[in-house]
């Protein structure tokens, strides 16, 4: 929860370590190995008929979970619709369904995105903002960092008139474990540009997402 993690940019897990990160990587049977691993510290025998096909499953959990190290967020954004005839109110998808996973515990952050922009010139297309959610879900996370990623790339990448994001999810590390919370539900939010600076703006941003049984007040 370092405030400077905020910010972005400065530990965006894409770009320049990729390389470092690949030569790193581990292969096939070392990442079966160390379930196994895990499954004796649980206190079980990996060689349990049950239990012999869980390493190779784990290891192809981990490929869907972690699909995001091989996005582009950037890259994802970059083909934008420049005929937007004037338009120049609120674009929002809201209730965009993610699993992310913490980065302290390695378990789900089950939640929602709204995302919305400003255009200025600029416009994508709308399951792009679905995708760079995922871009930055499917990794290891802290909610404060994904939700300030996503409104970050968008503001670079369209620099829009502004930006406002917002998500609330639950943890398991919270609710299954630890101080077991069950059904508390986390909101970070990050505005930029006119969602941060003009209120009304920023009103009629969280009315969007609350319409219609979305947003924070909704289960
Ligand atoms: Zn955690």
């Amino acid at each position: 929860m370092n405030p400077t993690q905020l910010a972005g940019k400065s530990d965006d897990p894409s770009a320049p370590q990729d390389e470092a990160r690949e030569a790193a990587r581990p292969n096939r049977d070392e990442v079966l190995a160390a379930v196994r691993t895990l499954i004796r510290w649980a206190g079980d025998d990996p060689a349990r008929e049950g239990l012999l096909g869980t390493p190779d499953r784990v290891a192809r959990s981990y490929e869907q979970y972690f699909q995001g190290y091989a996005l582009d967020p950037v890259a994802i954004l970059q083909r934008t619709f420049e005929e937007v005839d004037g338009y120049d109110e609120i674009v929002l998808l809201r209730d965009i369904r993610f699993v992310s996973h913490c980065e302290h515990h390695i378990m789900p952050i089950i939640g929602r995105a709204h995302v919305g922009y400003l255009p200025d010139k600029r416009v994508v297309g709308i399951s792009k903002l679905a995708r760079i959610v995922d871009a930055y879900a499917r990794r290891l996370q802290i909610q404060e960092k994904m939700t300030a990623q996503i409104a970050n790339t968008i503001e670079d990448v369209l620099q829009p008139q502004g930006v406002g994001v917002v998500i609330e999810a639950t943890h398991q590390c919270m609710t299954t474990r630890g101080v077991h919370k069950p059904g508390a539900m986390m909101v970070t939010s990050r505005m930029l540009g006119r969602f941060r600076s003009d209120p009304r703006t920023r009103r009629e941003f969280l009315s969007l997402i609350r319409a219609q049984g979305g947003g924070p007040d909704h289960s």
